[in-house]
């Protein structure tokens, strides 16, 4: 799997680098030469053959007349197990993370919970250990305790870890990188391809980096996950998320689980999602640049005991990341000097950035996991992969970065 040439600027994703894999891959009803904001505007996005609208319209219709009994119109006979508007959404997202195959969710919980619903009791599972909070809830409480399910949480940068943590019964790798809160970058190519080698399927959480920065399945991952409720969508405004991959059995699996759960979107959440992804690139290059200048500075600022951005080269995962990233990304996680109450202090005093969880909107976020996102997860787990009480995780927004900037040098004064 081979990056032959790597052409790293975020100003020219050509994705040269993975030329070959993409002339490799047929369908896609735009051609798959076309740039990340070319199939992002209408890779799924056809006019409409009715009145001529240029944007999908939003199906509201839950079921779809016969012609007679067994005989459809087109391909669609209930909204659970398919929805026009859902569709330009799932064609959109495959033909931008290079998959053949895509499929919508609820949110990305969902997305999630429906690959793990593919298993079978007394299969294991192999996890990045400082996964996303709602994930690790899903698979200690439900997949765990209630599936028959088992489940190792490694540090997915050792590879030594995670060969130690297979089992005869392991069936499911789940990656997330860069990981939440604490950034680490895994190495999505040697993971999977460790996978491969031992017939487990690896799954890629791409919600930190999105599809315009980081290109799981081209990397040899099986399935792709994205949490379209954060860059996807991009405006704080609609929850969903999205499977992603290749393998047509696979997908037929996957689409048996959804229709039987259920955890489909809403038609109104497809329009959204579709709206926001055309900007994607835009967003996310103002993301990046915001992130890195903001990165730098607060890594030489005298409250800060220290930053993790894989932006900066003194980040263990900094190499990793030029390889397998187009960008660094807009999330930031910062050690303040202080305690719990020195970091309330600077997130009240903010007067842009706004105290709430998630991420990936066009408005900077902060918030603190210990007490937020990641209070679910025990103590000790937090204690062990670095969720200090003095952990505060940013996502930077496109505002401009001079009152960016201001605001958080205000903030800081009142630590
Ligand atoms: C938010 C998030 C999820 C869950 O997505 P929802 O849409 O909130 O269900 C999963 N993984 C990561 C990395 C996330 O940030």
């Amino acid at each position: 799997m081979q990056n032959n040439k790597s052409e790293y600027t975020l100003e020219s994703v050509t994705f040269n680098r993975y030329s070959s894999f993409i002339s490799s891959i047929e369908k896609s009803p735009i051609d798959p030469h076309y740039s990340f904001s070319t199939k992002a505007i209408h890779s799924g996005q056809s006019i409409d053959s009715v009145h001529g609208a240029i944007n999908t319209p939003i199906y509201l219709s839950t079921t779809y007349a016969q012609k007679e009994p067994g005989s459809l119109y087109s391909s669609y006979d209930y909204s659970r197990c398919g929805n026009p508007t859902r569709t330009a959404f799932d064609e959109c997202m495959a033909a931008l993370e290079h998959a053949k195959h895509g499929l919508s969710f609820g949110s990305g919980c969902a997305a999630l919970t429906c690959v793990c619903l593919c298993l079978t009791a007394r299969d294991h599972i192999i996890c990045c250990d400082d996964v996303y909070g709602g994930t690790q809830r899903y698979l200690r409480e439900i997949a765990t305790k209630r599936c028959n399910i088992s489940v190792d949480f490694v540090d997915l940068t050792d590879l030594d870890s995670v060969e130690k943590a297979r089992t005869p019964a392991t069936r499911l790798l789940i990656i997330e990188t860069p990981t939440n809160p604490t950034m680490k970058i895994c190495d999505i190519e040697k993971l999977c391809l460790w996978a491969k080698k031992h017939n487990i399927l690896s799954l890629v959480d791409n919600t930190f980096a999105s599809p315009y920065l980081q290109s799981p399945l081209l990397l040899g991952a099986d399935i792709c996950m994205n949490s379209c409720t954060k860059y996807i969508g991009g405006h704080c405004d609609v929850i969903m998320g999205t499977l992603t991959l290749n393998d047509t059995e696979l997908r037929d699996k996957l689409f048996f689980v959804q229709k039987s759960f259920g955890g489909i979107p809403s038609p109104f959440e497809c329009y959204l999602a579709l709206r926001g992804i055309k900007t994607l690139k835009l967003r996310m290059e103002e993301h990046c640049k915001n992130a890195q200048i903001m990165a730098e500075y607060l890594n030489t600022h005298e409250k800060i005991e220290k930053v993790l951005y894989p932006g900066l080269k003194s980040h263990p995962g900094h190499d990793i990341a030029r390889k397998q990233m187009r960008g660094f990304g807009g999330m930031i996680s910062i050690y303040v000097k202080g305690d719990l109450d020195a970091v309330k202090r600077l997130c009240k005093s903010l007067r842009i950035f706004v105290c709430a969880e998630s991420l990936g909107g066009v408005e900077s976020l902060i918030q603190v996991p210990a007490i937020m996102t990641h209070a679910s997860v025990p103590i000790e787990v937090r204690k062990k992969i670095g969720i200090e009480d003095n952990l505060v995780r940013i996502s930077m927004g496109i505002e401009s970065i001079e009152d960016l900037l201001k605001d958080m040098e205000d903030g800081l004064a009142m630590v």
